[in-house]
């Protein structure tokens, strides 16, 4: 049988030293998954324990790139790790989870954070502040097996070369073995599955025009304009 139209590509992410692309198959985010940018969202890291939302593959951005997001007047950055899945399955064990990671990068998390805060008050989805266009600017995936798995590292980012978000990933409330735990005991993880592992404090507005550059040691840097 024929499509009815063409299909949507696959959307896939390069990987460093490699000719291979690696094929995206869900992005999970997680909220809430650092103290102190809990906190200053308004909510108490003890009572409330971590949680996730998604984002649509084909909203992820390679090319440094970010435009400026219709029906908002203000989108924030929320710089994240991101962890990329070669396998998965069901009632993974925090101890087998990392021999399910393929590699890691770094993402921005853009949110339309005014329409977030509507639906937080209404008791609305998240979509419409969460699952944006282009709202997923990601660098190229480094290997597992070249850079091991990272649990401890500056995490920061800069906007227009001031500094905004600067923490450690070891601040992490639920770590990336127990997040891909948690997941698996919900959905059924697969390879292409994408997890961006939520973000520290500092999360703030951008503008056209501005350049949000940021990192985790011993994974590298991601810088994208707003345009
Ligand atoms: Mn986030």
């Amino acid at each position: 049988m024929a499509y009815a139209f063409d299909p949507s590509p696959v959307v896939t992410i390069p990987v460093v030293g490699s000719s291979l692309l690696y094929p995206v198959h869900r992005i999970y985010c997680v909220g809430r998954n650092y103290a102190e940018h809990a906190r200053e969202m308004g909510s108490d890291p003890d009572k409330e324990p971590p949680f996730f939302f998604a984002k649509a593959a084909d909203q992820i951005v390679l090319d440094g790139k970010f435009p400026y997001p219709p029906a908002t007047k203000d989108v924030h950055f929320e710089m994240e790790l991101c962890v990329m899945l070669k396998s998965g399955g069901t009632d993974i064990r925090p101890e087998d989870a990392l021999k399910h990671v393929y590699g890691y990068a770094l993402g921005l998390d853009m949110t339309r954070r005014d329409l977030q805060n509507q639906a937080k008050k209404t008791g609305r989805p998240w979509e419409i502040g969460k699952m944006v266009e282009k709202s997923a600017p990601i660098t190229s995936i480094v290997l597992a097996e070249k850079i091991g798995h990272p649990k401890k590292g500056k995490i920061w980012l800069d906007l227009n070369g001031v500094r905004k978000q600067e923490s450690d990933i070891d601040q992490m409330i639920w770590d990336v073995p127990n997040q891909i735990a948690f997941l698996s005991q919900l959905w059924t993880l697969q390879a292409g599955d994408v997890i961006m592992t939520g973000t520290p404090a500092g999360v703030g507005a951008c503008k056209k025009g501005d350049v949000m550059k940021g990192g985790v040691d011993g994974v590298g840097t991601i810088e994208v304009h707003v345009v």
